[in-house]
């Protein structure tokens, strides 16, 4: 008879018939199927690596989110409204004062202090007392307008509305600088505060005289 034998493919070995082959493959080379096992167990240790990576990732933006939240929480007053900046120091390259009243059913309605000054910096546009002298004071020479120092007071100003008095045929909205009524057609927001200007904003029934000037302080 002839030998009729057949070789293992992992170790060379020959045997006499297939069954013995198979005997001997499983018996010796479990290895094989261990290391199979094996990987089979790293498979999901690679997951959980993943995983960990996630949750690393996770922590991190929720680290970042906090300080984050927090920078913005201290510095929200360095938040710039309407293109004007909030400095820790007062600035000096472009200096004046314009004098606002608001006159509301014919009684003055008074600038508070410390408009555009929060904790820690200084609107370009800013009150320091309740005289109701405007700051312009700005790093550069810029047009301001009275609708920014409104924004910055976080007051509302329209041609038909001031605070939360709404314009009507029996309450009329005028403004007047120095003393002269602004145009109809002309946005109040856009009202330019030039050096020394006396602003006037008139709502409702009409004083027996509207300021047509303001004697600022000495060198202001
Ligand atoms: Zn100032
Ligand atoms: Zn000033």
């Amino acid at each position: 008879m002839v030998d009729k034998r057949v070789g293992c493919d992992v170790c060379g070995k020959s045997f006499h018939s297939r069954k013995r082959l198979e005997q001997h493959t499983r018996s010796t080379h479990t290895t094989v199927n261990k290391n199979n096992v094996i990987k089979a167990v790293k498979k999901p240790f690679k997951i959980s690596n993943k995983l960990i990576a996630v949750i690393a990732a996770g922590a991190l933006i929720a680290i970042v989110g906090s300080i984050a939240t927090y920078y913005a929480r201290d510095h929200a007053a360095a938040l710039t409204i309407d293109g004007i900046g909030c400095n820790p120091m007062e600035q000096a390259v472009f200096h004046i004062h314009a004098h606002l009243d608001i006159i509301i059913n014919g009684v003055y309605f008074l600038v508070p202090s410390q408009v555009g000054i929060p904790s820690n910096c200084f609107y370009w546009l800013h009150t320091h007392d309740e005289s109701g002298i405007v700051h312009i004071e700005a790093p550069m020479h810029k047009d301001f307008t009275l609708g920014q120092f409104f924004d910055i007071w976080g007051k509302k100003l329209s041609n038909d509305q001031i605070f939360n008095y709404v314009a009507g045929v029996n309450n009329p909205l005028n403004v007047y600088v120095n003393g002269t009524k602004v145009p109809d057609g002309t946005n109040y927001r856009d009202i330019k505060l030039n050096a020394h200007d006396e602003i006037a904003i008139v709502y409702g029934s009409q004083p027996s005289t509207v300021p047509t000037s303001y004697t600022f302080p000495e060198g202001t």
